[in-house]
This record gives C-alpha cells, sequence and structure tokens, in this order.
C-alpha cells in the first residue's frame, strides 16, 4: 500500500505561510534579545545610576575613606608621612597602628 503524497495547494500554501512566519519571529525575536543583551534594553542591571568608585578605599582597616594616595585616605595618608612611615611598602602592622590612632582621634572627640 503506497503511501501517496498530499499535494494539497491549500496546506502547502499554509505550510509555507507558517514556515515564514516562524522564521521572521524567530529572527524579530532574535533582534529583540540581541539589542537587550547588548545594553539599552530591558531590566538587566545596567550600572548607571551608581557611579563607578573612581578610587579605591583606604588601606587602614577599619576606615571607610576613599583613598587619595598610596592606597591611603588623606586622613592616613598625612597621618602615615608624620609618621615618617614608607609609603609604598607599609606593613600590616603600620596600618594597624595607622588605625588604632585613628580610633583614639575618635574617642577623644
Ligand atoms: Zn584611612
Amino acid at each position: 500500500m503506497a503511501v501517496r503524497p498530499r499535494v494539497d495547494p491549500l496546506e502547502a500554501a499554509l505550510h509555507e505561510f507558517s514556515r515564514q512566519l516562524g522564521a521572521q519571529l524567530a529572527s524579530g525575536i532574535e533582534q529583540g534579545l540581541r539589542s537587550a543583551l547588548s545594553g539599552s534594553g530591558l531590566g538587566l542591571p545596567v550600572e548607571v545610576s551608581q557611579p563607578a568608585p573612581a578610587a579605591s578605599p583606604c588601606r587602614v582597616p577599619g576606615c571607610q575613606r576613599e583613598a587619595i594616595s598610596k592606597g591611603l585616605c588623606q586622613n592616613h595618608y598625612q597621618k602615615a608621612r608624620r609618621l615618617e612611615m614608607r609609603l609604598d611598602g607599609l606593613s600590616h602592622q603600620q596600618l594597624e597602628a595607622l588605625a588604632q590612632d585613628r580610633r583614639a582621634l575618635r574617642g577623644r572627640r
């Protein structure tokens, strides 16, 4: 029993139509996804409202200030220079000393 290929012209036209529609839909979706992924799209977390931190924080433990030079904030930078520390190679102990110094200043207030 041979299977006769159905060559219904209407069905063939519908099939072709849906095939083209599918292709167009797919390319449309693809373009939408691309524009969304490239940045200016949907609810993707784009960091616009948050300005990137220009400088890294101070290296002194517990200090929240922004580092201005040598990884130290203005406060600790001047303090380290006053204490004649080598700013390029601050040891952990020196950083700790700077931190304690600041805490003492805080307590005095
Ligand atoms: Zn600091």
